[in-house]
């Protein structure tokens, strides 16, 4: 049997994407032309960018298309964290916040707090919020972690932030969340909002940023004047319109296929508790529907994966990005395990095409993969 169960690095694109991103690939208009051909795909993009502001509850001016999580998440960052000053973040955000960060802070001026999280993976809103000061100009927080799966309490850290009466850009790279658990940008408290299309079984190559209306928003890139001049470049009509089917097709059976994705990923845990010597990284209740991050006493997580590829099985050891750099998990290592804790790690994340038989062959390879290296 072979099973695909890495949807946190890249999910297969939904049907509905598939068929409105091929209808587009037969169209040739440049958005901004002023004829029918242009016109044409220029109402891909309004639909779609309307399609998705009903979807996260924002106007349809406040929804920029990017080239997916990394870009938006590295112009949030940089257009809030500009010149002297703090930022507040987390200590395991995507390396897309915090290299984009460190870059600021390599150009002068910027200083950076990282907010640890607790062992379970989660933050605390109270931190958070008191480690922001009269200087701090953006705080950024994830959603959802990309490889623990927890989820940040990030209305509780805006409501913090608000009643501490500090009011800098709250940002949250919310990539792992949209499409998988209810995420509405009023609801979050939230001025930027990060999401990427291949997420959520979008074409890989797309993704967006949300600005609150009012908040100023440097470009990143310069050029000509699509996205009302803040996002330079001949915009990808194709990937822009399959996302916002996809993103539909996803909040359409948000609740049905959290429920079975959850099912799976449970059965799938307890199995995983039973082999001696496991243990499931971050909280199982704060956690995103599909994922599991779970390690085994004496086995190293890449040649666990490495065997499950073998069988057929495809996980990771944490994010697809930074597999192979030789470090072990900044998350894991903020979660305030050791080293060779970390080195452990693989993640499973399951998705609603997941099925049961899926999820139990899963566990008779991990079984008897992990007792043959415990066993050496
Ligand atoms: N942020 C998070 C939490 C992610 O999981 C990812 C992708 O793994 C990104 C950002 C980057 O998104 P993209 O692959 O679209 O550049």
């Amino acid at each position: 049997m072979n099973i695909y169960a890495d949807h946190a690095a890249s999910s297969p694109m939904r049907e509905s994407a598939k068929a409105v991103m091929l209808e587009c690939l037969e169209e040739c208009g440049n958005p901004s032309s002023i004829h029918a051909a242009g016109r044409l795909a220029a109402a891909r993009l309004e639909r779609a960018r309307k399609e998705m502001a009903e979807l996260l509850n924002c106007r349809p001016s406040e929804i920029y298309f990017t080239s997916g999580g990394t870009e938006a998440d590295n112009w949030a960052v940089r257009a809030a964290g500009q010149g002297p000053g703090q930022t507040v973040t987390s200590a395991f955000e995507h390396h897309a916040v915090l290299r984009a960060l460190e870059a600021l802070e390599r150009a002068g001026g910027r200083t950076t707090v990282q907010i640890r999280p607790g062992a379970d993976g989660v933050l605390d809103p109270e931190k958070v919020a008191a480690a922001a000061d009269g200087s701090t100009a953006l705080v950024s927080v994830m959603a959802a972690n990309n490889e623990i799966g927890t989820i940040q309490p990030i209305a509780e850290i805006a409501k913090a932030l608000k009643k501490s009466g500090r009011s800098p850009v709250f940002h949250t790279d919310a990539v792992q969340a949209v499409g998988h658990i209810p995420v509405d940008v009023q609801k979050l408290g939230v001025d930027l909002l990060s999401l990427s299309a291949h997420k959520f079984g979008g074409p890989r190559g797309a993704g967006a940023l949300y600005c609150r209306t009012g908040v100023p928003l440097e470009p990143l890139l310069f050029g000509g004047g699509q996205e009302r001049g803040r996002r330079p470049g001949t915009e990808n009509t194709a990937a822009i319109a399959a996302m916002a089917a996809a993103l539909g097709e996803a909040c359409g059976i948000m609740e049905q296929a959290a429920a079975h994705t959850r099912r799976l990923r449970d059965r799938l845990a307890a199995r995983i508790l039973e082999i001696p010597g496991a243990q499931i990284n971050g909280s199982m209740t704060n956690r995103l529907p599909g994922n599991i991050n779970c390690r085994f006493d004496g086995v190293e997580g890449e040649t666990l994966v490495i065997l499950l590829d073998l069988a057929g099985v495809q996980v990771s050891t944490g994010a697809a990005c930074s597999s192979g750099n030789g470090e072990p998990s900044h998350v894991l290592t903020a979660l305030g395990q050791s080293r060779r804790e970390a080195y452990g790690a693989i993640r499973i994340s399951l998705a609603e095409t997941s099925t049961e038989a899926e999820a139990d062959c899963i566990a008779d390879h991990l079984e008897s993969i992990v007792a043959d290296l415990q066993n050496g």
